[in-house]
Formats: structure tokens, sequence, C-alpha cells
């Protein structure tokens, strides 16, 4: 029994529907409310196998299948993503509790990406070489790697899906998904839009299950070829090491704890008012969430002001409640993170300037939260927030800035605001990241890749290079 406006749950496996009542479940709870949304089925081992075996069978077709057509079957699923955008995004806050407005962009965000890919599919050229061998002809062709298995995360349940399966369908592999078990909803709608478009029989199945259990059956199995994973960097390093013992390639999206140099030449309180928006969107679960404010001294005050107060006066509620700006985090284990990291900064010597509690009772509310001055050993000027939690450090010459930026094993986003030209091109040149931002957070479309460096992963999803992680090279030489 659900709730409702939230969908009934189900498996798909080898192109059947399977329902709650079929198998062993567990709750979807709304994390506005705790109230529990519906009863979510759990793949079996047979299960799993089945799916492994459908995606090895329609791999032959789905490749055979020319680009431009299965292109056609991707639009259509984005017109569908497109037409119940309005149910689904409340799906989406039911179950994840971001703001029915950023659940609409992410869903409108979803259908891009199939679009995108649609198209993109019709340009994974290969090249002719010139022969040695006299008559010869050697040509490159680029060939879809094989059945994937994808594993997607719970901040972003329905655009994680979608940037997953857009590339991977694009390039001709036939997918595995596992989402996140917490919001299942949302997955699952981008995966009927896909059914509903004409996507053959197996090229998708969506499982749900124990994530370890789940990742460990599916990487092991000899016809999965490729792995992509979204999560934290601990899980990111797990599934490296379960890819390899099998060879297979691997995509990883990790963690993050991205750094935004402020520079005393821009006006501090427009600064903090836009670094206070980008925080707390999604409430700050984002991988590419501004963290650490690395701010100039002749601005600093100012700018430290004027972000705790945009952010003490964001409006936080129930996602589906008119005026909300930031929802309730995704789950109870953020509360608890938020909790230990805040009071560990605190009393490390950082300065509570807003926030730092939980809002109420019920749900998982936590008050966007400024912390000024933390040392380099707390532990959240280390540890990924992944929260509405901002902390502010001050600095002097460019140069600290950039070493301060740079001291994190992560390196996925990293952003900078200034108006002179040597400055900018200091980050530009110097930040150890995967994505930079200048004057902007925005640094993500379907068409520019997207992945971080060091402790952050490896690989892009996105553009071509998103393109790429499906194919593989082969070289024909004919005489
Ligand atoms: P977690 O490390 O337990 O799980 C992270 C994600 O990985 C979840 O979606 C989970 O279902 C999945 N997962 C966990 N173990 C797995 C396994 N063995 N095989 C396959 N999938 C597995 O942490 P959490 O409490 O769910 O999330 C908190 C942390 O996860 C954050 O601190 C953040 O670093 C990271 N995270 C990152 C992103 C991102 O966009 N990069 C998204 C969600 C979570």
């Amino acid at each position: 029994m659900g709730a409702p406006d939230y969908p009934a749950l189900q498996l798909l496996v080898a192109g059947e529907w399977i329902d709650a009542s079929a198998r062993e479940t567990l709750a979807v709870v709304n994390p506005a409310t705790d109230q529990t949304l519906g009863a979510l089925p759990m793949a079996t081992a047979d299960d799993l196998d089945r799916a492994v075996e459908a995606a090895a069978g329609a791999f032959k077709a789905w490749r055979a299948i020319n680009a431009l057509e299965r292109g056609a079957v991707l639009k259509r699923a984005a017109a569908i993503i497109r037409a119940n955008l309005d149910r689904d995004a409340v799906t989406l806050t039911l179950e994840q509790g971001k703001p029915l407005a950023q659940a609409r962009v992410e869903l409108a965000s979803s259908a891009d990406w199939f679009e995108w890919y649609a198209e993109e599919a019709r340009r994974s050229y290969g090249r002719v070489i010139p022969a040695r061998l006299p008559g010869g002809r050697v040509e490159v062709v680029r060939e879809p790697v094989g059945p994937v298995a994808a594993f997607a995360p719970w901040n972003f349940p329905a655009s994680q899906m979608a940037r997953k399966l857009a590339a991977a369908l694009a390039a001709g592999c036939p997918v595995i998904a596992k989402p996140a078990e917490e919001t299942p909803g949302a997955a699952l709608a981008i995966a009927r839009a896909l059914v509903e478009a004409g996507l053959p029989k197996g090229a998708l199945s969506v499982v749900f299950g124990v994530p370890s259990e789940v990742s460990a059956r599916l990487i092991a199995a000899p016809a999965i070829r490729k792995v992509s994973f979204t999560g934290s960097t601990a899980v990111g390093r797990l599934i490296a090491g379960q890819a390899a013992a099998g060879l297979k390639r691997v995509t990883l999206e990790l963690g993050g704890h991205a750094p935004v140099i402020v520079f005393d030449d821009v006006d501090p309180e427009a600064a903090a008012r836009a670094c206070a928006v980008a925080k707390l969107r999604n409430a700050g679960q984002v991988c590419t969430s501004p963290t650490r404010f690395l701010v100039q001294d002749k601005i600093h005050d100012r700018f430290v002001d004027a972000l705790g107060r945009a952010m003490a006066a964001t409006t936080v509620g129930d996602g589906l409640d008119p005026g909300v700006e930031m929802g309730p985090l995704a789950n109870p284990r953020r509360i608890e993170a938020m909790r230990v990291l805040a009071a560990d900064a605190v009393a490390a010597g950082g300065r509570l300037l807003t926030g730092g509690e939980r809002i109420g009772n019920v749900g998982n509310f936590w008050a966007p939260t400024l912390i000024a001055d933390a040392p380099p050993q707390a532990r959240v000027m280390n540890e990924e927030p992944f929260g509405p939690l901002a902390l502010t450090h001050r600095f002097t010459e460019p140069e600290a800035a950039l070493a301060e930026a740079n001291r994190l094993p992560y390196g996925l986003a990293a952003y900078a605001f200034t108006r002179d030209a040597a400055r900018a091109q200091l980050v530009r040149g110097g930040i150890e990241s995967g994505l930079v931002g200048l004057n902007t957070f925005s640094v993500t479309w379907p068409e520019t890749p997207f992945g971080g460096v060091k402790d952050s992963g490896y690989g892009s999803e996105g553009g071509s290079e998103g393109l790429e992680a499906y194919l593989v090279t082969k070289l024909v030489s004919e005489a």
C-alpha cells in the first residue's frame, strides 16, 4: 500500500515488471514527514542473473540497430519524460525532499540528456589510416563495449539515471541499473519512459537490493563489460577493485569538497548571495556543492556576514510547500553527519555563525549552517559534508588560497570569483579539479564532460567523452 501521488514500485527484469507483492520489500520513506511512501521489491540473485542474461541477449539486437534508430527511441523517451514532468516531479520531491521547482528542473534536464545523446550517437565516427601494405586498407571502428552495470545515487535520482542510460544506450550498450533504494520512484519513471518509447526487452533492467550484494554479483558476471558508479569515494574504491578483478572498464563519479576562491575585486554582497543559493541547492547534497569559501582579506568580513544572512534567510520546509527554498536532507544519516561535523568544527575552534542544529523532530530538516575559521585539522575541512554546511577561511595572498584549494585529495569542482584576468589565469592553470567555474557555479550540461581527478574518480559523463566511455576501438587491416 502506498501514499497518494506516489507510484507503485517495481523491478524491471528481462522486460518483465515485478511487483512488490512478489518479493521481499524495503520501505521508502518521505524525508519531510517520516511517512512511508511505498514498498520497494528487492531483487533476488536469480533476478540479477536473469537481468544479466537478458542484457547479453539484447546486446546483439540493440547494437545492430543503427544509431539513428536508437536515437529515435531516446528522443521519444525524452518527450515522454517531458509529458509526465508534473506528475514525476511530485514523486521525486516526495521521496528525495528537494523543492518541487528543483525536481522539475531535474526532470527537464533528464530529458535533455536523452535528446543530446540521441544526436551524439550519430557521431561515433571511426577513421581510415593510410595502409602500408600494397592495396591494403586500415580502418578504425568504434563499437559498443557491451552490457553495463550502472549504480546511481539518491541525490539526483532522475538525472543521474538519465546521464548513465542516455550515453550507454546511445552507444549500443544494454544496461542493468541499480538506482538508490531510497529514491526509486523517479528512477523508475525514467525507465518506464524508455520502455514506452520502444526500448527492446532486456536492453534495460532496473534492480534494487542490498547495494553491496547487487554490485558484487553484477560486476562479477562475465557478460558485464562496463561499470559506472556515482557515489562516495569509499564505495568507489570498492567497486573499482571488484571491476579490476574482471578487467572491466569503469567510470567513477565520486565525492568532492569544492573550494570557492572569492577575490577582493568582486562585490562581496552579490557574490555571497550567489554562493548561498549554490550551497543550499538540493540541501547541499551535490557532489559539486561549494563548501570551502576562501575569502580575501579586504572583503572577508562583508562577504561572511552577507553569506550568513542569506543562508539564515532561506526558507526551509517540505519541498511540496510553495515558497520553500530548501527541503529536508534525504536520509537520517545526513542529519547525523551534520551534527558530528558541526560539533567537531566548533570544538576545534570554528565559529558557528548560523544554523548548527536540526529543525523540529519530524523529517530530516537541518538549518543552513555557516562555520567560520575552522582549522584545517577539523574533520569538516577534510571530509565532504554533503549537506547544507559551508565553511569560510580568510586569505591574503592568492597563492595561499590556491594551496588551500588544492590541499585535499578531492578534485571534482572548484570555483573562483574575480574580474581580474591574472587571478582568473592563476586559478584556471593552477587548480587541481575536473570542473572549474569562474564567476559561475554552472558547470554541468549534457554536452560538456563531467568528471573529477584524484579521489573524486575517473572518467567522464557528458559530452563526447561520455559516449567514448561506452565504446571500444577495433582496428581492421585488410590486404
Ligand atoms: P554510501 O557511501 O553508503 O552510499 C553512496 C551511494 O552508493 C548510495 O547511492 C548507495 O546506495 C550506493 N552504494 C553503497 N554501497 C554500495 C555498493 N557496495 N555497491 C554499489 N552501490 C553502493 O553513503 P550514503 O550515506 O548513501 O551517502 C553519503 C555519501 O555518499 C556522501 O558523503 C557523498 O560522498 C556520497 N554521495 C555522492 C554522490 C555524488 O553525486 N557523487 C551522490 C550520493 C552520495
